[in-house]
């Protein structure tokens, strides 16, 4: 059974790869009968964005990438904050202390400026480690009597001097790698000038991911560079070390190539952008995994969803965020949904994001179920007009009369386009309206626009009409266009008598009448 982890910091919003690193380490814990924890990686106070644990702890739980194990979920290795882990820490640092393979360092800033620049001048090695190190082969008495002073230190750990230049590990993803040693005396324990007095990242994950007996390590890629050292951390602590899989950064296309996806330029890399949309879950879900591997989104999405993810399956470039692929697929699957499905899910989304639709949502729930279910139920071909759950408003608000702004009469900005003289348009409407009767049978129902036309010198078809445009104020298309635009708002719009039939004789004709 594999036991993974999510790491990640509240230093604000949620990055999507940080969702899609998550989906990959509870996917595979969860198949192999594991467990998947999260743990919030807090020691970097100054960087924490208040606010930002609930949200990501919302992110993962809406997609459904909750953990297993965490503050929330509970479980036997916690806490999950690393900032309550203190007094964890700073046993295994005197543990580390007491065996020589940690030192006090009292360094001031100044020394240790003093020390960047004597590095860069030389053309040793970089690091701390060696002969730049002052404090590293400092005398118990030295540290002391720096001690007494009440000097402030911070813990540096003693990078082991006879380990060799370069060194390989194992990936799970990439093979066998090769990198420089770590030769960086890294601060283990921060200054102790500092309450409350936490650990740096690199010793605090060693150590969690020991005690919460994490067997495979798998992030994302920019972590590559830390596993010489994070390799030296587990083994002078005595741990054994977990399996590593570094994961390929989420790319966007960009004119002239592509570039990692950015939280601070695109607002589609955090995942508060796929909730305030309203993409569904399951939606999100399935892209992803199809660009974990661009086989699954070839399948049905309950087969992708079901289908485990493989390790040996990622590849070391990293996938391309398509909006306009997520959007079709997004689509795809709103219109398997049923009309009430979508009911509801639109009105979760529209009561956190669109108040007043929420509302009207509640209030007149039968007209907007029967207006989902155009061209929806009982077809082959449902529509896919919503690709998320913000498509809502402009796409079907029309239905819902208080959401809906009526013509103002044949000069309307919405009526113009169609290019028909105003009073033409008014007596077009009409006749219409005069005899006007809500027909079930669409034919016979189109037959009164049709007749109207006729009454009104309408060509019979556009052929006609384009036969001899000087003869015909418009032909049958530019009468029911009318229609269209007086019972929608917009020339385009699912089935007009699918739409009639929803909005009900009175409405029909209240809407109609505005036009005249
Ligand atoms: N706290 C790190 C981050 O925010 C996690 C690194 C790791 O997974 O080891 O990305």
């Amino acid at each position: 059974a594999m036991v993974t982890r999510l790491g990640p910091s509240p230093t604000g919003s949620v990055h999507i790869g940080g969702l899609y690193v998550g989906m990959i380490n509870k996917d595979l814990a969860g198949r192999t009968g594991g467990h998947y924890l999260l743990r919030v990686e807090d020691t970097d106070q100054a960087r924490e964005v208040e606010g930002a644990a609930e949200q990501f702890t919302r992110a993962f739980e809406y997609f459904g990438v909750e953990p297993d194990e965490s503050a929330l979920a509970g479980g036997e290795y916690g806490p999950y904050f690393q900032s309550q882990r203190e007094a964890l820490y700073l046993t295994f640092v005197r543990e580390l202390l007491r065996e020589g393979k940690a030192y006090l360092c009292f360094a001031t800033p100044e020394e240790l400026a003093d020390i960047r620049a004597r590095q860069e001048a030389s053309k040793a090695p970089t690091g701390y480690y060696g002969r730049w190190a002052i404090w590293r082969h400092a005398s118990d008495e030295d540290a002391q009597k720096a001690l007494d002073e009440g000097r402030p230190y911070v813990v540096r750990f003693r990078t082991p001097e006879d380990g060799p230049l370069r060194i390989s590990f194992e990936d799970a993803i990439r093979g066998k790698l090769q990198h420089e040693a770590n030769r960086n005396d890294a601060v283990i324990l921060k200054s102790s000038a500092s309450s409350p007095r936490l650990p740096t990242y690199h010793f605090a994950h060693a150590v969690d991911d020991h005690l919460m007996r994490v067997t495979h390590v798998i992030r994302g890629e920019e972590w590559i560079s830390s596993v010489p050292l994070h390799l030296q951390l587990f083994d002078a602590l005595g741990f054994e070390r977990p399996t590593y899989a570094h994961i390929a950064p989420l790319m966007k296309m960009i004119p002239g190539g592509k570039r990692k996806l950015s939280k601070r330029k695109d607002p589609e890399a955090g995942v508060e952008f796929y909730i305030e949309q309203g993409f569904p879950a399951a939606a999100v879900q399935y892209y992803l995994r199809g660009l974990a591997n661009g086989r699954l989104a070839e399948l049905p999405l309950d087969e992708a969803l079901s289908t485990p993810l493989e390790l040996d399956q990622f590849g070391v470039a990293g996938p391309l965020v398509d909006l306009v692929k997520l959007e079709g697929q997004s689509a795809d699957y709103i219109s398997t949904l049923s009309s009430e499905q979508v009911y509801e899910q639109v009105l979760v989304w529209a009561e956190q994001f669109d108040a007043e639709l929420a509302e009207v949502l509640k209030a007149d729930k039968d007209n907007a179920v029967k207006a989902i279910g155009v061209e929806r139920e009982g077809v082959d071909n449902p529509r896919k007009d919503l690709r998320k759950w913000s498509d809502f408003r402009p796409q079907y608000g029309f239905f819902l009369s208080a959401l809906f702004t009526p013509v103002a009469g044949p000069a309307d900005e919405r009526v113009t386009p169609l290019n028909v003289a105003p009073e033409v348009v008014s007596a077009y409407v009409s006749t219409l309206v005069e005899d006007y009767q809500h027909l079930d049978e669409q034919p016979e129902w189109f037959n009164q626009l049709r007749e109207a036309g006729a009454k009104n010198n309408f060509a019979p078809s556009p052929k006609e009409f384009k036969k001899n445009p000087d003869a015909y104020p418009g032909s049958i298309r530019e009468a029911s266009q009318l229609v269209r635009v007086a019972l929608t708002g917009s020339t385009r719009s699912p089935d007009l008598h699918a739409v009639a039939v929803v909005l009900g004789q009175d409405e029909v004709l209240r809407r109609l009448r505005a036009l005249a």
